[in-house]
């Protein structure tokens, strides 16, 4: 406990030691107020993609700041938004092209939800069932959580939560239990729209399904008129090995959010972007059809600034390389836990990797998240298991010498814990 006035997220300030203080980040390391440096395995909540402080990202901040601050988004529009757009639609395939500015990834997947029930109510077939996977995880605000897992993250909540459709999880085996589910769900005619994380349910356990699935769900989708929303959240920007995780099933979604790595990692940012006859159900002489929707900070141009220096340097630099390269380093050093009693599961998308620590006492309470935290905080390592999966999503510029260390505490920790300790 500590005497800070701050109430910190997802923290339990009962249990959590005094917070040390970050006084400056630097590539893949934060430096904390005793100068130590620590690896920042989990992209500080899976923001970071190229790095910290991008010299690139932080110039465009730099000069955006001398220019603009925020602006009203309605009766003016400005260059950077108007840039970026472009440069979004350009590089998510598949007809999407309109882009909406939020600044969250919950907002981004509010304004998806809003546009899927706005497009059917303004064509006049009304429809405002929304199915999602189970384990999905979409964001902290009523509608999101209302589309997420329940559990004791919303328990408290819980009344105020609409309810929605889930699909059992297509784990190997069950991919064609999930297809056949939403195929019948979707008879009803009523589902308005699938919200799916694409490839690799992140909060819920970074859990992997194939690309294959992802594309017979569209398929789906489409046989039914019922609309795919793809939560990219978490895995756009090239952490499942591709800019986009949809891109891999070969599909395009009717509706894109994206958020978290939009601006690098730098500033907060998020973009939902639709097809054509999702604005134009919205586009009426009739007011009424308006798309009713706005957050204060909507396409902050400093925020648009960062994302279109993000834009350049996907485009100037060996992103792919990095990406690549760090998707071998994770799978190399996964091998070491091939057939290792102490671990389960073992799995990797791009430069994602997972496993879980096998065992017996699991579920997000179990005290040991909170054990495996501190023995990693120890050895100068942000590493936040959910529950008993250990993860690692470190920014792309991290060296092969920090990743190594990485998996050696995890190897170390998994010893420590078969022992009974720490
Ligand atoms: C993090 C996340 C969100 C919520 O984003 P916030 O910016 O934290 O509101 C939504 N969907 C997915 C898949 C996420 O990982």
């Amino acid at each position: 406990m500590s005497n800070s006035p701050v109430w910190h997220p997802f923290t339990q300030h009962a249990l959590e030691p005094a917070m040390k203080r970050i006084v400056r980040t630097e590539g893949a390391c934060l430096v904390d107020e005793d100068g130590a440096r620590i690896l920042d395995a989990i992209s500080s909540w899976w923001v970071i993609t190229h790095g910290h402080r991008h010299p690139a990202i932080m110039e465009a901040i730099r000069r955006a700041s001398e220019t603009y601050d925020q602006i009203i988004f309605a009766e003016y529009t400005h260059e950077p938004a108007e840039e970026l757009a472009k440069g979004l639609i350009e590089v998510a395939p598949g007809g999407l092209e309109h882009v909406f500015y939020s600044d969250s990834g919950s907002t981004a997947v509010e304004v998806a939800l809003k546009m899927a029930l706005g497009y059917f109510h303004n064509t006049g077939r009304p429809r405002s069932r929304i199915c999602v996977l189970e384990h999905g995880y979409h964001g902290d605000t009523i509608g999101t959580m209302s589309a997420g897992e329940r559990g004791v993250f919303n328990t408290a909540y819980e009344p105020l939560l609409f309810a929605v459709d889930r699909l059992p999880f297509p784990g190997p085996g069950r991919e064609q239990h999930t297809l056949d589910a939403f195929d019948s769900l979707c008879a009803s005619g009523e589902v308005a729209a699938l919200l799916v994380e694409a490839l690799v349910l992140g909060a819920g356990g970074m859990k992997v399904y194939p690309a294959a699935t992802l594309a017979e769900l569209k398929r789906i989708a489409e046989r039914h008129g019922t609309l795919l929303i793809a939560d990219e959240v978490m895995t756009g920007w090239g952490r499942t090995g591709t800019r986009f995780a949809y891109e891999q099933a070969g599909i395009a979604p009717d509706i894109l959010c994206t958020s978290k790595g939009l601006t690098g990692g730098a500033l907060p940012l998020a973009a939902t972007l639709s097809t054509a006859p999702i604005f134009d159900a919205h586009l009426s002489r009739d007011r009424r059809r308006t798309f009713f929707h706005s957050s204060s900070y909507t396409a902050n141009p400093i925020a648009c600034a960062a994302a279109l220096a993000n834009l350049d340097i996907w485009k100037t630099e060996p992103v792919a390389d990095r990406i690549a390269a760090l998707a071998s380093r994770q799978r190399q050093n996964l091998k070491r836990f091939e057939a290792d009693p102490r671990f389960r599961d073992i799995r990797q998308s791009g430069t994602i990797a997972a496993l879980d620590l096998n065992v017996p006492t699991q579920g997000y309470l179990s005290d040991i998240g909170p054990r495996l935290r501190a023995f990693f905080r120890n050895r100068k390592l942000l590493i936040r298991p959910l529950g008993n999966v250990i993860y690692l999503m470190p920014p792309y510029c991290v060296t092969e010498a920090d990743l190594d260390r990485a998996y050696d505490a995890i190897d170390e920790a998994a010893s420590a814990f078969a022992m009974g300790q720490p």
